[in-house]
């Protein structure tokens, strides 16, 4: 039987999750209602994928699900915001009760892990699928992680591994045997948002962003809002090995700063803070490097075998 939109919407999406305290209406009206907590900012953002651009049209849809959640959810994070709400528009070719089921599933799986609720959404027919998530967090007021508070003297830090989304992403197109490496495959289908990470450097942090466009376009994003400069250092760079042996090489060194799909966070704080962080992120059993400096005069640059290169920020662009 085909299904119709509301019965979709029923079987799939509708109370799902556990109900949130803060929602006073759910699915089921026009709007959602929603308390926002007193003292609290509300912090709101969405991302959209879209089939061919941002995922293969024979993605395993329980990946997919779990990864329209988590980059939005990795936003959150970079703003130290705390995720309780989200909201999914899906735009479908067809109704596939058993890709909508594995679609489903990857989401809430998240979803009840960092205990969002899903509170409404649209679902709609259009000619490839097209998804997008809007999340809601809260954040104590005056306590958002912005871009703009990079300071000279600041350590530069980096949560995770860079590169091994990108990695991942190579091997799927190459098709090669190397195609099974689970570690690079599972950074890239599943990435998991650093939200522990962003509620702990509240306080700490002078400005986060989380790394989804390749990490020297995001830190670059960073460097420009808050009109300072930085330095990197590339021996302290967290890479897979397999990265650092092709570099040392002659390979390309640049691939792990430019390719994408890291959601990691990259932050900035005061020196006199580093020992607070990394003791936090400890006890969050969260990796964490210190990278690099951020200098007064603007522009990225790089400390290669003792030798300072002029970084021009690139990474993914869509236009
Ligand atoms: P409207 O026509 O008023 O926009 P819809 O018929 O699109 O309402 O949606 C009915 C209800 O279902 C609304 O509460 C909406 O937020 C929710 N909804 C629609 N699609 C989804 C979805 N994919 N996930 C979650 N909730 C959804
Ligand atoms: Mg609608």
């Amino acid at each position: 039987m085909a299904l119709s939109e509301w019965s979709l919407i029923e079987r799939f999406f509708a109370r799902r999750t556990p109900r949130n305290p803060a929602t006073r209406l759910g699915i089921g009206d026009d709007c959602a209602l929603l308390a926002v907590q007193e003292g609290h900012e509300l912090a709101l953002t969405s991302d959209t994928l879209v089939e061919g651009v941002h995922f293969f049209p024979n993605v395993h849809p329980e990946d997919l699900g779990h990864k329209a959640l988590a980059v939005n959810l990795s936003d959150l994070a970079a703003m130290g915001a705390e995720p309780f709400a989200v909201t999914l528009a899906l735009t479908l070719p067809r109704a596939d009760a058993d890709w909508l089921d594995g679609f489903a599933t990857g989401f809430f799986q998240l979803a009840e892990r960092f205990g969002v609720e899903l509170v409404g959404g649209d679902t709609t027919h259009g000619p490839l699928t097209v998804i997008t998530v809007q999340a809601l967090g809260a954040v104590p007021e005056g306590l958002a992680l912005r871009r703009s508070g990079a300071r000279p003297g600041d350590a530069v830090f980096l949560t995770g591994i860079l590169g091994e989304a990108g990695l991942g992403l190579r091997r799927l197109r190459d098709k090669t045997a190397a195609a099974r490496d689970e570690a690079a495959r599972r950074h890239l289908l599943r990435p998991e948002p650093r939200v522990a990470a962003g509620l702990a450097l509240r306080g700490l942090a002078s400005a986060c962003i989380d790394v989804s466009d390749g990490l020297a376009a995001d830190l670059g994003h960073v460097l420009g809002a808050s009109g300072v400069g930085a330095c990197l250092d590339w021996d302290a760079l967290p890479l897979p090995s397999i990265l650092r042996q092709e570099a040392d090489s002659g390979g390309d060194w640049r691939f792990p700063l430019e390719c994408g799909d890291d959601y990691e966070l990259c932050f900035t704080a005061p020196q006199e803070n580093a020992a607070r962080i990394e003791a936090e992120l400890a006890a969050l059993d969260c990796p964490l490097s210190r990278i690099g400096r951020i200098e007064a005069a603007p522009g990225l640059h790089m400390l290669r075998r003792g030798i300072r290169i002029d970084m021009e920020p690139q990474g993914y662009r869509h236009f």
